[in-house]
């Protein structure tokens, strides 16, 4: 039987009528920061960035890209059985750990933030800690503090985040937590959390669950070797029954990965003002 030949690293990134093609995200990029790139993945779940980004964390290692896991919540949510509800938390911190070290991420670059699996409504904004609270920094709790805190300490230059599409509320809290956070990690405000980021990260958006809001405008191909290390890993969640059907899903969709790039919309109002000229309209009739 003939062979098929594998296919090579591709990057394929959209940009209005232009298409971006090259080996390294760097090569379909216009503002690489060489040196200062770094990548933080945030996860709601520990298994959501393996399952959105699993090909293309492993292509960060082979490009050098220093590349952390922030998972929000502490996955005590995830149990299956009676027994296992006070130990699932732990059980899942291993397997996490055994995920994304399988690709090269080191321990140190995967960051907890603690909050509860399923509880993150409570934990919106910022808020002084009271002892029962999870997630405590400097005496303050809440989303924004941790991802401001932590958005200091690893001063990303790429964030990639799951799609507010998916319907979990886990997702779509940490997806306006976070963005919101990335502009206060960059201000002056809550010294206590560490000095300003220098710029606003470039944010990309995943799909785990749900479709993108809009069409992705990356797309990531890899070899099939790459796509075995990737289901190889999702396999280490063993604690998490339901995750075998994501399994052959994943199989089934090959050695591709895709991204939506965000832009932020920053008010500008002189960009209005022409719509307001004559020229486009007939003039009023009374
Ligand atoms: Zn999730």
């Amino acid at each position: 039987m003939k062979k098929e030949i594998t296919q090579e690293i591709e990057y394929v990134r959209i940009v209005g009528d232009e298409r971006r093609r090259g080996e390294t995200l760097k090569d379909v990029s216009r503002h690489w920061q060489e040196e200062k790139e770094c990548y933080a993945l945030i996860s709601p779940h520990d298994d959501d960035v393996i399952l959105g980004a699993g090909l293309f964390m492993q292509l960060a290692q082979r490009e050098g890209i220093p590349t952390h896991v922030i998972i929000v919540t502490d996955g005590s949510m995830g149990y299956c059985s009676a027994a296992e509800k006070e130990t699932i938390s732990e059980t899942r911190k291993k397997e996490t750990y055994e995920c994304y070290q399988s690709l090269g991420i080191p321990q140190e670059n995967i960051h907890w933030l603690g909050f509860p699996d399923s509880g993150l409504n409570a934990y919106r904004g910022r808020r002084l800690a009271l002892p029962t609270d999870r997630g405590q920094i400097a005496g303050y709790t809440g989303l924004q503090n941790a991802f401001t805190s932590v958005m200091r300490k690893i001063c990303p230059t790429q964030c990639f985040v799951p799609t507010f599409n998916d319907l979990h509320p886990d997702h779509k809290i940490t997806y306006e937590e976070l963005l919101i956070s990335l502009f206060h990690a960059g201000g002056a405000i809550w010294p206590e959390l560490g000095s300003p980021i220098e710029k606003t990260p470039y944010v990309h958006e995943m799909a785990i669950y749900c479709d993108f809001p809009e069409p992705p405008t990356l797309r990531i191909s890899t070899p099939d070797e790459f796509l075995d290390k990737k289901l190889e890993a999702i396999c280490a969640f063993k604690s998490q029954k339901q995750i075998a059907s994501l399994i052959e899903g994943v199989r089934a969709s090959g050695p591709y990965e895709y991204m939506r790039s965000l832009n932020f919309h920053l008010y500008q109002p002189q960009k209005y003002y022409d719509t307001f000229e004559k020229k486009h309209y007939i003039r009023f009739v009374r």
